[in-house]
This record gives C-alpha cells, sequence and structure tokens, in this order.
C-alpha cells in the first residue's frame, strides 16, 4: 500500500492516516499486547536508550497500536507530533506540567470542564503553580493584565463544557504569543473535523478522547498534540532548552527541534507518572476515528434541530447553542465552527432545580449518564453532577445556573429524539 497523499481530505485521513500496511501486513491496525520489546545486543538496547524516538523501549510511554493513533490524530488536527494518554484528564495534567513548575503560573479561561477546574484551582495549588481564571469572553485589554512575569502558558477549550461558549481561538492565541507563551487547546466537543485550532494560532491541542473521537463510550482516553510551531527557545522555557540531567544531558530543542514539546512530554512525563492507554484502548479509539466525520456531521444536524425545537417551547427558559442566529457566540461559531457546532446543547427550564430534574426523570430515550458527546443521546445535569464541587461563584463563573441541563444529542433518529424531549417537558 502507498503512503497517504499529503493533501488527502479529513474523511481520508480518518480511515488511513497513521497506519500504512505493507506487503502482507494486516489491513487494520494490529494490536500489540505486549509490555516490552526485544533486542539481539546490549549495544541495541544501549542505543534505543540514546534516541528513544528510534525504537521501542516499554509500553509504559510507547506502543505500535498506540502509536498509530497517535499519528493519525496528529494529522487530523495539524500537528506535527502527539501523546496519547490514559485519560482526558491525563491530558490536560501533562499539557501543562511540561512546561509549569513550582513557582510558574498560567492563564485559563473560567468556561471549562469541571475537573479540569479542579485540577487547576485545588490540585495545580498544591504544586506550587497558579492559575489565573479569565472571563471566557475576556477582550484583548483583559487578558493582557491578567499575565504575570511567571505566566507560562494559556489555555481554553474550543467549545466549553457544560456551558458551550465558543472560545476566540485567535485573539486568545495573540494575546500568548504578545508573552511569549504557547495557547494550549482542548478541542475535545469541536475534534478536528468541525475546528482545527492549529490553523487559528493554537500551540498545543489536546482532547479527551473519551467523548466524539471514540464515540462509543468504549474507552477512557486523551490526547496531546503538538503544532510543532511554537518557539520554545525565546527564553522562558529552560526545561526545553537546558540538559535534562534525568535523561543523560538532553537538550530537547536541540535533539529534537521537529516535536521538543511532545518528545519531553514522552520521555519526562510519561516516563515518570505512566498514565499511557492500554494497546487494546488505542484499537478502540481507533475504530472511533475511523467514523469521526461522517458522525459529527449528523451529530450538527441533530443538535441543531433540537436546540431549535427547544428555542421554540414554552417550558424553556434559555438555550445556549452556538449554531442559533441569536446566540451569544453565533459570531465566533460562524468563524471558528462553520460547518457546526456538535450535539451538545445547554438549555435551562423554566421553574430552575426542580423542573430541571423532573425532565430529566421524565426521559425515556435519553439517558441519565455521567457523560457527554457519545453516539447516544445523553444528559446530565451539572450542577449536582460534575460540577458539584464548585462553589456558586464558581458556577456563575462557569455559566452554570441550577435549572442548567447538558443535552448530548445521539445518533438516534432525529424523530424519536424530539418525541423524547417534547414528553418530557410536558411533564415539568
Ligand atoms: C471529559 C472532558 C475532559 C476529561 O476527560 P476524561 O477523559 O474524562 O478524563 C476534559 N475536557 C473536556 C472538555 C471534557 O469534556
Amino acid at each position: 500500500m502507498k503512503e497517504l497523499k499529503a493533501d488527502a481530505k479529513i474523511e481520508t485521513k480518518c480511515l488511513h492516516a497513521g497506519y500504512t500496511p505493507k506487503n502482507g501486513e494486516p489491513r487494520v491496525v494490529p494490536i500489540v499486547q505486549s509490555t516490552t520489546y526485544v533486542y539481539d545486543s546490549t549495544n541495541d538496547v544501549a542505543d534505543v536508550f540514546d534516541d528513544p524516538t528510534k525504537s521501542l523501549i516499554y509500553s509504559r510511554f510507547e506502543n505500535p497500536t498506540t502509536d498509530a493513533v497517535e499519528k493519525k490524530i496528529a494529522a487530523l488536527e495539524g500537528g506535527v507530533a502527539a501523546m496519547c494518554t490514559s485519560s482526558g484528564q491525563a491530558a490536560t495534567l501533562c499539557s501543562i506540567l511540561n512546561i509549569c513548575e513550582c513557582g510558574d503560573s498560567f492563564i485559563a479561561s473560567s468556561a471549562i470542564y469541571g475537573g479540569t477546574i479542579n485540577l487547576f484551582a485545588v490540585t495545580f495549588k498544591k504544586l506550587g503553580i497558579e492559575c489565573i481564571f479569565v472571563d471566557a469572553n475576556a477582550t484583548e485589554e483583559d487578558l493582557n493584565a491578567a499575565f504575570k512575569p511567571n505566566t507560562k502558558a494559556v489555555f481554553g477549550e474550543t467549545i466549553a463544557n457544560p456551558a458551550v461558549n465558543v472560545l476566540d481561538i485567535e485573539l486568545w492565541a495573540k494575546a500568548a504569543h504578545a508573552h511569549g507563551v504557547p495557547l494550549i487547546v482542548d478541542n475535545t466537543f469541536a475534534t478536528p473535523i468541525l475546528c482545527r485550532p492549529i490553523e487559528w494560532g493554537a500551540d498545543i491541542v489536546i482532547h479527551s478522547t473519551s467523548k466524539y473521537m471514540d464515540g462509543h463510550a468504549v474507552q477512557v482516553g486523551g490526547v496531546i498534540v503538538d503544532s510543532g510551531k511554537f518557539d520554545w527557545t525565546n527564553g522562558n522555557f529552560p526545561s526545553m532548552t537546558e540538559p535534562d540531567e534525568s535523561y543523560h544531558g538532553t537538550v530537547y530543542t536541540e535533539k529534537y527541534s521537529f516535536a521538543p514539546y511532545i518528545v519531553k512530554a514522552r520521555m519526562q512525563l510519561m516516563r515518570d507518572f505512566g498514565c499511557y492507554p492500554a494497546a487494546n484502548s488505542s484499537f478502540l479509539l481507533n475504530l472511533g476515528l475511523e467514523t469521526l466525520a461522517i458522525r459529527m456531521k449528523q451529530y450538527c444536524e441533530n443538535g441543531l434541530t433540537v436546540a431549535k425545537f427547544l428555542k421554540s417551547s414554552d417550558k424553556v427558559e434559555s438555550v445556549t447553542y452556538a449554531a442559533l442566529e441569536d446566540d451569544k457566540c453565533h459570531k465566533l461559531a460562524e468563524k471558528y465552527l462553520p460547518l457546526g457546532v456538535s450535539g451538545v446543547i445547554s438549555f435551562a427550564v423554566k421553574g430552575g432545580r426542580p423542573a430541571a430534574i423532573r425532565f430529566m426523570d421524565s426521559l425515556t430515550l435519553a439517558s441519565n449518564e455521567v457523560h457527554v458527546a457519545d453516539i447516544r443521546t445523553c444528559v446530565l445535569h451539572p450542577a449536582s453532577a460534575t460540577h458539584r464541587q464548585l462553589t456558586d461563584e464558581q458556577l456563575v463563573a462557569a455559566g452554570i445556573d441550577g435549572g442548567m441541563i447538558r443535552l448530548s444529542v445521539g445518533l438516534e433518529n432525529i424523530d424519536d429524539i424530539l418525541d423524547d424531549v417534547r414528553q418530557a417537558l410536558d411533564k415539568i
């Protein structure tokens, strides 16, 4: 089989990027269920340690099945390299820890996933890393004012979970670059089918692959993609440009100038934390990725139909879905998400928390579960689940109120989804 042409369209990359079987090899990416890899001599093993990017050492940080998926996701996002992780949380953790140390700070949009807020505000604080939260709709001036001399990164979500705000990626990238630091974008809900943040100036893209990428709710995983575009030699990142004593003096920006960020994340953080996915999980993720393009189009179509229906109901207080023309993020969605804004809708019913609970408990097709961006329609009440640990103030900052429901529209027939939503609204 021939190499995939570099300008292949994204639907084609979903199926073919990352793995090119040679004469007589398996058509499908094989599951390499092995912790370790064999060499002929002590010298061969020493060589692998000298340049771990040349061959495989140990499945705590690299594996051929996962490698194929990493290459596919890097191709989909337009990056130069990627590293899979055992969860989206691990991807977020490593994306920051790869550049921030005790005594550093970074900036994050306040409209982000609840688990990420916890990691940033509570756990990183214990590690001596400060997260400076900034309003998701901050102006350039607000953003610039948030930087401190020790600020090393900026973080936001393309489509925020669960507030479904759209991030002004170009603006946030501009502010980050003006201060010599990278923009990290969590692109979980948009996926590279709807938005490729690197094209808008993001330097690092991360995902919870547990959501649309896998799509079938069969594996928890994450990924970090390196655009290869950020200049780590600008003086702000000595851990990239000075010898790493824990890796026999490697200078990442010199030895691995094609993707120093990802090589460092793998050789330092993944080596030490070991939060790498199992080969079998990567195999399942790859199956999901194969149909990602076609699924995303249908999620967007079903999502828009349901959002319009909710908007027309007198039981509904408000609907947040950036594809709706009067949504506060509609302009941003037109720019960054021209194909659609996924199947995730945030809406509030009239009557607050009790009415929201009544609605959710009346659904018969949509399931009540702690998941989102799945192939099956599902609902969640963020204030009593994923965001339960947040204070009222943090809830407001994250764009969540007691009556708010996160509805993740799946791929069932649209008439069945609408029937279910209609009958549950009638029960309020
Ligand atoms: C779910 C989610 C995460 C965390 O991912 P896990 O795979 O559950 O660890 C991070 N960011 C976003 C936007 C998410 O939706």
